[in-house]
């Protein structure tokens, strides 16, 4: 038997590992991360599976099929929090699907593939700098560099793994092979409003939405605030402002697209002195490349525009960019029969942040399944979901396990 309410208490023993008191901060090997750690693997042996961290710090679990040995379904989500998180992303597809093995075994049903369960170290980056290191083990796509990413107390990824009782060096040992991984499910918060606003508990994801990030800098001359007259000013804190709108504007051009400027710096910054020099970051996000490349022109020619009038210099850095990651048109549709045989209306919505399956899926095609979340709110102490919710997210994914049918 399924049981929400185990799934709710184990999100909230999960959240009592934090090195924030009465917050939760869970960083990647961690001696929180350690205790959390142990606790996941003990749930995972009582639902039956074989379970160990890998070398690179995921917890790992793997539930036989008929046949040992036997190719996997492969469900996960993360372990690691960003500073001062809620209590649901990430942990709650893990403990989730940890659920519906544990259903299994209670029946003693085997499936004709094995189930592995991965509960990945570091999605979220916050330590290192390097999100989805996790992930990108299992798939394979790790480069060995990033072995000598250091945090800000200047210990490498090595060195802290190493601490951890673990040997990084064979981080290409846990790489999957294509074959293995039959397909990747992961069950996540939405962190948005989509499914509360609809009224609906669960949303099958329909891609995971790529980005672009730029950095724009503005270089006019700095004066007198006093003695500069307003029609010879070259002010680069106005012309900002007026790049910011513009950016807001394109943004808002398609219901699809969103546009951030999440960081703006004026120098000198003083409040007598007219700002010379100004650098702002620009973040887009969008379900089609197509669409998010066209905002990304259409700010970088309003940047030069207001440039241009303004008499300032204007560049602009492209600094990452991540293609859409969409999900599999064949995992999705029986997704999306899961969710009809709870009685459910289907939903489907793209993925506004970033996660795992997008490391995983140079391995295996994935899908995704949202749960909704209070208010939209995540990356938050409020975040929050309700049991009912967390019921119905747990039959969802324990029905699309049992009537998987692998790609023939
Ligand atoms: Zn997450």
């Amino acid at each position: 038997m399924l049981s929400a309410a185990r799934i709710m208490q184990r999100c909230e023993a999960l959240a009592r590992h934090s090195e924030l008191p009465g917050g939760l901060t869970r960083v990647f090997l961690s001696r929180e991360y350690r205790a959390a750690a142990e606790e996941v693997l003990g749930w995972m042996r009582a639902a039956g599976m074989h379970a160990q961290l890998d070398a690179i710090g995921n917890v790992a679990g793997r539930y036989e099929g008929e046949r040992p040995g036997a190719p996997c379904l492969m469900l996960g989500s993360h372990l690691d929090t960003v500073r001062d998180a809620g209590r649901y992303d990430g942990m709650l597809g893990v403990i989730s699907a940890i659920e519906c093995v544990a259903a299994l075994a209670a029946n003693g049903k085997r499936l004709p593939f094995a189930i592995e369960v991965i509960g990945f170290g570091d999605e979220e980056g916050v330590r290192f700098g390097t999100s989805m290191f996790g992930s990108r083990g299992v798939s394979g796509t790790l480069d060995a560099a990033v072995l000598d990413t250091r945090d800000a107390q200047g210990a490498s990824i090595a060195e802290a793994l190493r601490q951890f009782g673990l040997d990084g060096s064979r981080f290409a040992g846990v790489a999957r092979q294509k074959g293995d991984v039959l397909a990747y499910a992961e069950l996540h918060i939405e962190q948005g409003p989509v499914l509360e606003a609809d009224g609906l508990a669960v949303g099958v994801v329909s891609a995971i939405n790529g980005f672009s990030r730029l950095r724009a800098t503005l270089r006019g001359e700095a004066g007198h605030a006093g003695t500069v007259p307003m029609h010879l000013r070259r002010d680069a804190l106005a012309a900002a402002a007026e790049c910011v709108l513009a950016i807001e504007r394109i943004a808002r051009s398609d219901p699809a697209l969103v546009g951030t400027v999440g960081r703006i710096e004026a120098k000198p910054g003083a409040i007598n002195v007219i700002p010379g020099e100004v650098q702002f970051t620009i973040d887009f996000r969008a379900p089609q490349d197509a669409l998010r490349q066209q905002a990304v022109r259409a700010a970088i020619d309003a940047v030069q525009e207001v440039a241009g009038r303004r008499r300032l210099n204007a560049t602009i850095e492209r600094i990452q960019e991540l293609g859409v990651t969409p999900c599999a048109p064949w995992l999705i549709e029986q997704l999306e029969r899961a969710v009809a045989a709870q009685g459910m209306r289907v939903r489907r919505l793209p993925s506004g942040a970033g996660h795992d399956g997008q490391a995983i899926q140079a391995i295996a095609d994935i899908a995704m399944l949202f749960v909704r979340c209070k208010g939209g709110v995540s990356h938050n102490p409020a975040e929050a979901i309700t049991e009912a919710d967390a019921g119905v997210g747990a039959r969802t994914l324990l029905t699309f396990i049992e009537r998987f049918e692998p790609r023939s």
